[in-house]
């Protein structure tokens, strides 16, 4: 098979969440405030049904399982990364994830890394991200008083901007902040501070996980060194954002395309693609495909080389495996 798999978005409601992925993106999207799009997914808490081609209608974890070849016959078991985008309407709760290790041993599921590339930032926002404690004995005493303000950090983020997130970073996003999210495939975040919220449902607060955050969180922090590669092809972009070693679990790469591009898959088997903004055609194998901001698919293994043209700003991955 040489074609691409387009993949219809699963939307999830969130107490932070808005309307922008319906009036930016143009997503039929349930009633509510929507937080989050789930654009490349094969986890079971939202997985992507094909929406073209020979696997029209079928889940993308049962495609990933049936036919490895799509995926250059995968060690892992499980459809290793997932894309989405979100909308932080308010700020998310103060969170954490684990490392592999320590998600395999509690959550029986893979530990969780991501990276955002910030699609658009309010003027004024702000990341939570890294904390100020100095060894894990000052991390426990700060959270068990409660000493929120001193212990987490604040980073200023613009549109544009490519922020890396490790397992064991606290972090979270804040209003006015919309991003394109390429993390492991994992749902699994310890919650340190919720600003004392209550779901809309039940009016309860959410849960807090502060034993497995203590657990689980880099002491001290320090920022990841992020060192973006650049190439020109005519007048396209394309910039690798990170990459092994830096990253072990995906390479990430922003393209910029405003001319006729060959592409191909660089530092992993097959190549996750989102659309963020403007319009192009995508050729595989002589045969077109148009392309509109909020299009996700999945370049297969089996596909060696592609082309796209148009004025498109797209975010791309690939997996390690
Ligand atoms: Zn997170």
């Amino acid at each position: 098979m040489v074609e691409p798999l387009f993949l219809k978005p699963v939307f999830h409601e969130k107490i932070w969440g808005g309307r922008h992925l319906a009036t930016d993106f143009g997503y039929q999207i349930p009633a509510g405030t929507i937080g989050e799009c789930w654009a490349i997914s094969g986890h079971p808490h939202g997985s992507n049904i094909i929406t073209n081609g020979q696997y029209e209608g079928q889940l993308l974890p049962k495609v990933y399982q049936q036919h490895p070849e799509l995926f250059g016959n995968p060690h892992s078991s499980v459809f290793p990364l997932l894309t989405k985008i979100l909308e932080a309407n308010a700020s998310l709760s103060i969170q954490v994830h684990p490392d592999d290790a320590y998600a395999e041993e509690h959550e029986h599921e893979l530990g969780k890394t991501e990276c955002w590339y910030v699609i658009h930032a309010e003027p004024g926002a702000y990341l939570t991200y890294g904390h100020t404690a100095k060894t894990r004995a000052e991390l426990i005493k700060m959270i068990d008083n409660h000493q929120w303000s001193k212990l987490f950090s604040k980073k200023p983020v613009k549109t544009g901007d490519f922020v890396y997130v490790p397992s064991g970073t606290i972090h979270a996003l804040n209003k006015g902040i919309i991003v394109l999210e390429t993390q492991q495939s994992s749902d699994t975040t310890y919650r340190i501070y919720d600003y004392d919220r209550r779901d809309k449902k039940a009016g309860q607060l959410r849960q807090l996980h502060l034993q497995q955050a203590k657990d689980v969180t880099t002491v001290p922090f320090t920022e990841p060194q992020i060192n973006p590669r650049i190439v020109h092809h005519g007048s396209s972009i394309i910039t690798t954002l990170i990459s092994q070693p830096d990253s072990p679990f995906f390479t990430v790469y922003k393209w910029e395309i405003r001319n006729q591009t060959s592409l191909a898959h660089e530092h992993g088997p097959y190549t996750l693609v989102s659309i963020i903004d403007g319009n192009g055609i995508l050729t595989v194998d002589d045969q077109q495909y148009s392309l509109h901001k909020g299009d996700h698919f999945i370049i297969p293994a089996t596909v060696k080389s592609w082309t796209m043209d148009g004025e498109l700003l797209a975010i791309a991955s690939e997996p390690t495996d």
